[in-house]
C-alpha cells in the first residue's frame, strides 16, 4: 500500500520500536555491538556506529519515503551533506547554479576553483545553461530551488532533461521547497540534497543534511553514502530521533508557514517602504509559473525584500522588530530575520537593502503586525 505524505510524515513511515512495541522508534546511543557465539553480528546487523545506526536508519526511512526515493543517507549537517555529494563527482567540469547557498558555493569554491572545474550557471536562463552544458559536458549539475536568498526558481523537469543530454548526474538542493512542496526525483532529478536543519526538522534544535537517491539508484549517490562511513561524517542518534520526531509533523508545518508568507509577501509588496519582494507565490515573481506548475500545496516559508533606503534603513527595521527575532538559519516554527550582506562574503554582490525573512507558523497577524510597525516607523522617519 502506498501512503500520502501527511501519513508517511506522521506515523514516521509505519515504524515502530519492534523490541518493545513502542509507536515511537529507539534512541540507540551504542557505538558498538555484541556478536554470538558464532560471531555474527546481533539482528540489527550492526557493528560500529560509523557504519549505520537504527536510529539513524529510521530517519532515513522517513525522508526517502516522503521524496518517492530508494534510499536516503543523513549526514551531520546539510554542507556535510554536500561536502560528501561534491567529493564523490567524477571527473570532469561541476555546473553549481550561480547565487545557490552561500555556503555551497564557498565549498565548491574550495573543492574546485583551483583545478578550474567550478562553472557557474543562472538558474532562470535554461537555455544558456544547455548550451554551456553541451561545451563543457559537467559531470554534475547542482541546482538549488527555491535557491536562497534570491527565491529563484529552477525548472527541474528542463533542467532534468539538459541533464540527462550530456550525461552528467542532476542533484536538486530542495531545502526550501521541502517533499512536502516539491518532489525533484519525480521530475527527473537524481538525487535531492535538505540541509535537514531546516523546514524537515522545524524546530531549530537539530543540524543535519541528507541525500536521496531516486529509483534507479546513482552511482553517484552510493559514493556518497560510502564516504560517509569512510569519512567518519556520522549524523549523531539523538540528532536524527529528534529529526524523525519533528518530521511527524512537516506537511502540517510547511502548509502553514507557505500559507503565512504568501499573506506577509503581498503586504509587504504593497507597503511603499519595500521595493522588491522576492516570493515564488507573488504573481510578480518572474518564475511564478514554472513555480506554481513544480510546487504543490504552496510555495513554502522563505522569502526575502529589499527595504528603501539600502543598508541603514534594513537594519534599523530589524532593530524595531519586536516579535520576529534578528538571527540566521530558516525553516523553524519560529520566523526568523536576516540582514544577508552582513553574513555573505562582498563577492556574492547582495543588495545592501536586503532581508531574508523565514515565516514560522505564528499567527500570521501578528507577524504582519509586527513588520508594518517596523516598516511604518522607518517610513515616517525618511518622510
Ligand atoms: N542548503 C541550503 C539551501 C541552505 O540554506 C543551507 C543552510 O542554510 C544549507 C544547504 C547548509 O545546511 P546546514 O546549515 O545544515 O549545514
Amino acid at each position: 500500500m502506498s501512503f500520502q505524505r501527511a501519513t508517511i510524515a506522521a506515523q514516521a513511515a509505519g515504524q515502530i520500536n519492534h523490541a518493545t512495541g513502542g509507536v515511537v522508534g529507539p534512541l540507540e546511543t551504542s557505538t558498538t555491538f555484541v556478536r554470538d557465539g558464532n560471531y555474527a553480528p546481533p539482528p540489527s546487523g550492526d557493528i560500529y556506529r560509523r557504519d549505520d545506526n537504527v536510529t539513524v536508519r529510521e530517519a532515513e526511512t522517513v525522508i526517502a519515503a516522503l521524496e518517492g526515493g530508494a534510499g536516503a543517507t543523513l549526514f551531520p549537517s546539510g554542507l556535510a551533506a554536500m561536502a560528501a555529494l561534491m567529493r564523490a563527482a567524477p571527473d570532469g567540469p561541476i555546473f553549481l547554479q550561480r547565487h545557490a547557498y552561500y555556503g555551497s558555493e564557498g565549498l565548491a569554491t574550495r573543492l574546485f576553483g583551483d583545478a578550474g572545474r567550478l562553472i557557474l550557471f543562472d538558474g532562470d536562463d535554461m537555455e544558456t545553461l544547455a548550451t554551456m552544458a553541451a561545451v563543457e559536458r559537467p559531470s554534475l549539475i547542482l541546482a538549488e530551488t527555491p535557491s536562497n536568498p534570491f527565491l529563484t526558481v529552477v525548472p527541474i523537469a528542463t533542467i532534468a532533461e539538459i541533464a540527462r543530454g550530456v550525461g552528467a548526474t542532476l542533484a536538486i538542493d530542495s531545502t526550501a521547497a521541502t517533499p512536502i512542496l516539491t518532489r525533484p526525483l519525480s521530475l527527473g532529478a537524481d538525487i535531492v540534497l535538505h540541509s535537514a536543519t531546516k523546514a524537515l526538522n522545524g524546530h531549530s534544535d537539530v543540524l543535519a543534511g541528507v541525500l536521496v537517491t531516486g529509483e534507479t539508484v546513482s552511482p553517484l549517490y552510493e559514493r556518497a553514502r560510502a564516504g560517509r562511513s569512510i569519512d567518519g561524517a556520522v549524523p549523531s542518534p539523538f540528532d536524527a530521533w529528534q529529526l524523525t520526531r519533528g518530521m511527524r509533523t512537516v506537511h502540517l508545518r510547511v502548509a502553514a508557514a507557505s500559507q503565512s508568507a504568501l499573506h506577509v509577501a503581498s503586504v509587504l509588496e504593497a507597503h511603499d517602504g519595500v521595493e522588491v519582494v522576492n516570493y515564488p507565490g507573488l504573481p510578480s515573481h518572474p518564475q511564478h509559473s514554472v513555480a506554481a506548475a513544480q510546487m504543490e500545496g504552496g510555495f513554502g516559508g522563505l522569502l526575502s525584500f529589499h527595504v528603501v533606503g539600502g543598508s541603514a534603513a534594513a537594519l534599523a527595521m530589524v532593530a524595531r522588530l519586536k516579535l520576529i527575532h534578528p538571527a540566521t538559519s530558516l525553516g523553524g516554527v519560529e520566523s526568523l530575520i536576516e540582514h544577508r550582506a552582513s553574513i555573505e562574503p562582498e563577492s556574492r554582490g547582495i543588495p545592501p537593502g536586503l532581508l531574508r525573512l523565514s515565516v514560522g507558523i505564528e499567527a500570521v497577524g501578528d507577524l504582519i503586525d509586527d513588520l508594518l510597525g517596523a516598516l511604518d516607523g522607518l517610513h515616517h522617519k525618511a518622510a
